[in-house]
C-alpha cells in the first residue's frame, strides 16, 4: 500500500521533472547563422520597425558582404522543379524546420554554388541541411543578413530565439500617430 508520505514524494518528483521540462522549453534557443555560432552578433534592425511601406519582418544581423551563412537549426530546403531559378535569382534561402512547423529565411545572400548544384541534381526532393554545417551562401552587397523566423511571426531576439543575446537597449516611443480611414488625425512626438 502506498503511504501518504510516499505519495507526497512522488508528487514532488513529478513537480521537479515538470519544472525541468518547462524551463528547457522556455529557454531552448538556437545558434546564430553566422560564425561564431554561439554569438552574439550586432543587430542593426529589429522586428516590427516601420520601413516606409511595411513593418520589418525580421532582424538584421550586422555581418558584412561575403560572410558565410549557415542554418540555425537542422531543416529542409523545399526543392521544387526549377530549383535553380527559384533560388539563384532571389537572394534568399528558405529552410523548413525539421522538428516543428515553421521556417527560417536567410535573406540578402548569394546562394552557395555547390548547394545550388546539389538542389538541381535532386530536383523534386526536399534537401536536408545541418545547423552550422551546410553552407547556404554568403551575405550579398546589402552588407547585412536579414534573418526571419516563421515569416515574421516570431521574434528571433526572444528568449528561446538566437543564443546568448542580451538586449541592453532601452525601449522608447518616439512618435505616436492615429489614423482614421487612412487620414492622420493626431500625431504626438516626444
Ligand atoms: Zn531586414
Amino acid at each position: 500500500m502506498v503511504t501518504k508520505k510516499a505519495n507526497k514524494a512522488i508528487l514532488l518528483n513529478l513537480l521537479v521533472v515538470a519544472i525541468i521540462i518547462m524551463s528547457k522549453t522556455l529557454l531552448w534557443s538556437y545558434q546564430w547563422p553566422v560564425s561564431p555560432f554561439v554569438g552574439a552578433h550586432p543587430i542593426n534592425g529589429t522586428l516590427g520597425e516601420w520601413r516606409e511601406t511595411h513593418l520589418h519582418a525580421g532582424v538584421d544581423i550586422g555581418r558584412g558582404t561575403g560572410t558565410e551563412v549557415y542554418p540555425s537549426v537542422d531543416g529542409l530546403i523545399p526543392n521544387p522543379l526549377g530549383a535553380a531559378d527559384t533560388y539563384q535569382n532571389r537572394h534568399f534561402i528558405k529552410v523548413l524546420k525539421k522538428k516543428e512547423a515553421g521556417n527560417f529565411e536567410y535573406i540578402h545572400i548569394v546562394p552557395d554554388t555547390t548547394l545550388l548544384n546539389e538542389l538541381r541534381s535532386q530536383e523534386g526532393q526536399d534537401y536536408q541541411v545541418t545547423a552550422g554545417v551546410t553552407l547556404l551562401g554568403t551575405v550579398d552587397d546589402q552588407n547585412h543578413l536579414h534573418f526571419e523566423e516563421n515569416d515574421g511571426a516570431l521574434n528571433p531576439l526572444r528568449v528561446g530565439g538566437l543564443d546568448n543575446y542580451t538586449d541592453t537597449a532601452r525601449t522608447y516611443v518616439s512618435t505616436l500617430e492615429f489614423f482614421r480611414q487612412g487620414t492622420e488625425m493626431h500625431r504626438y512626438n516626444w
